[in-house]
């Protein structure tokens, strides 16, 4: 009989799944409890896959053989308990499409800096004339891709849900680029947890593999204290000196691999700010692992042009530089976005507050923001941390008059900066969505 495969979840990664598993001759279903978009319900027509949308059967689910569970579902989402009892192997639609892929494997985790990593490597990657894929949590399935492409190198951005479901895939390069606390609500509010998620990046690599990290994270460090890696080690810091890796000495960037090493200045980075800086180097040292030539590793580190919602610079009106970095969803990203930016600022933050520490920032809120204004369905946080830290602080409840707000308080010489340091799910859609509008209210000013 047919191996049956369940993949749950109908969205980008799980409509990959069920057309390789299909492709490969499963019998394949897949249940949704939400609704599944009307292009990805074409897409499984077109393949034949049977599926259901809006509920769960049971009796469909629990005679599986294996599992494909799509990242947003919960480990005690109620359809997984049965699942757990049953003993039915779970696993992510990552682990799935390894099995059949034999290209060689970038993959990047880390709390942030994800896929500005990610997409720094795989323009590198093309520039240099490999046949590379791009996929993960970005873009198109890596499961689709492998059913559909046939790519010599893949570069993976991996969330922490993805690597949960991993146990036999095997990275050739892996770069952690940080940890810090983030979606702890997913992992029992047990950091540790969250960190034993994010290693699983190092699972079954070898000797000739490599494992890429940040050497200024404390997190990483003292994890590493613990356990033992076979891979190769090549950390990248910007405080220490380091023999093989990357490290930063004066002004410049020194890249380091078997004897071989890379270097420029750092002001010649395409991306700005400190995280960058680690982004950059992280790039550089899985470039120089890959045998990429310093020509091009310096010409695309130099244009590089960023990732959308990435503190990217929407315009300049009256000498005011408007700076769109929406996907800066937690604390971490937001100290990152507020340091690099010199000028006094107009900060735009609020949203969706998962649990925020908002004490990293006030010394960096303290020195540059005169006006903070706050963007999100309840404010309150925001006003009790920081009221007595800046000059003026304000509500409002939608980016349009956020945009006037800063317009009407921000200075020649000043940036106003969007980095909410909260998920934009109580008044957008996504970050994306928080994103695009504020840039559209910028260029209606
Ligand atoms: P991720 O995919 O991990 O969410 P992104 O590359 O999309 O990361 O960047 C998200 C935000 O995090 C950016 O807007 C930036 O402010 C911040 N950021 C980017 N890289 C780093 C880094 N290496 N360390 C800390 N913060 C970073």
């Amino acid at each position: 009989m047919k191996k049956r495969i369940v993949v749950l979840g109908g969205g980008e990664s799980g409509v990959g799944a069920a057309v390789l598993a299909s492709m490969k001759g499963f019998n394949v279903f897949l249940s949704d409890s939400g609704t599944i978009r009307e292009e990805q319900q074409q897409m499984l027509r077109k393949y034949g896959i049977p599926y259901e949308s809006g509920t769960h059967t049971r009796s469909m689910i629990e005679d599986a053989d294996e599992i494909i569970k799509s990242p947003g579902i919960p480990d005690d989402a109620p359809i997984m308990v049965g699942i757990a009892n049953k003993g039915i192997k779970v696993i992510s639609e990552i682990e799935f499409a390894g099995r059949y892929d034999r290209a060689k494997k970038i993959c990047i985790t880390g709390s942030n800096g994800k896929t500005t990593t990610t997409s720094l490597i795989y323009y590198l990657l093309k520039n240099a004339g490999l046949n590379v894929g791009l996929a993960g949590n970005i873009g198109k399935s890596y499961a689709y891709q492998v059913a559909t492409e046939n790519y010599d190198y893949y570069v993976l951005e991996l969330s922490s849900f993805q690597l949960d479901g991993m146990y036999d895939f095997k990275a050739d390069i892996a770069i952690l680029t940080n940890i810090t606390p983030d979606h702890l609500d997913r992992y029992g509010y047990n950091m540790q947890n969250y960190i034993n998620s994010k290693f699983r990046i190092t699972r079954n690599m070898n000797r000739e593999d490599c494992f890429v990290f940040c050497d200024d994270d404390p997190i990483t460090i003292n994890e590493l204290k613990k356990i033992v890696l076979k891979a190769k080690m090549l950390p990248f810091s910007q405080e220490k000196e380091e023999k093989e890796g990357a490290c930063i000495k004066g002004e410049m960037m020194y890249v380091n691999c078997e004897d071989d090493q890379y270097t420029m200045y750092v002001k010649e980075l395409a991306l700005e700010g400190r995280h960058n800086i680690y982004n950059s180097m992280a790039a550089a040292i899985a470039a120089k692992a890959l045998k990429i030539s310093n020509e091009v590793i310096r010409r695309s580190l130099m244009d590089f042009k960023g990732v959308e919602h990435r503190l990217e610079k929407v315009m300049t009106i009256k000498n005011v530089l408007y700076i769109n970095d929406s996907k800066a969803t937690n604390v971490n990203s937001a100290w990152y976005a507020l340091e690099s930016v010199k000028t006094p600022i107009v900060w735009i933050a609020g949203g969706k507050d998962k649990g925020n520490d908002y004490q990293p920032l006030f010394k960096l809120v303290k020195e540059r923001v005169h006006t903070l204004i706050c963007l999100g369905a309840d404010n309150r946080k925001l006003h009790e941390n920081f009221a007595d830290k800046v000059e003026r602080i304000v509500d409002c409840s939608s980016a349009r008059e956020a945009v006037e707000l800063a317009y009407r308080y921000a200075k020649a010489g000043d940036t106003v900066l969007l980095s909410p340091a909260c998920a934009s799910f109580d008044l957008f859609k996504s970050y994306e969505d928080r994103g695009r509008q504020f840039k559209a209210a910028v260029r209606e000013l």
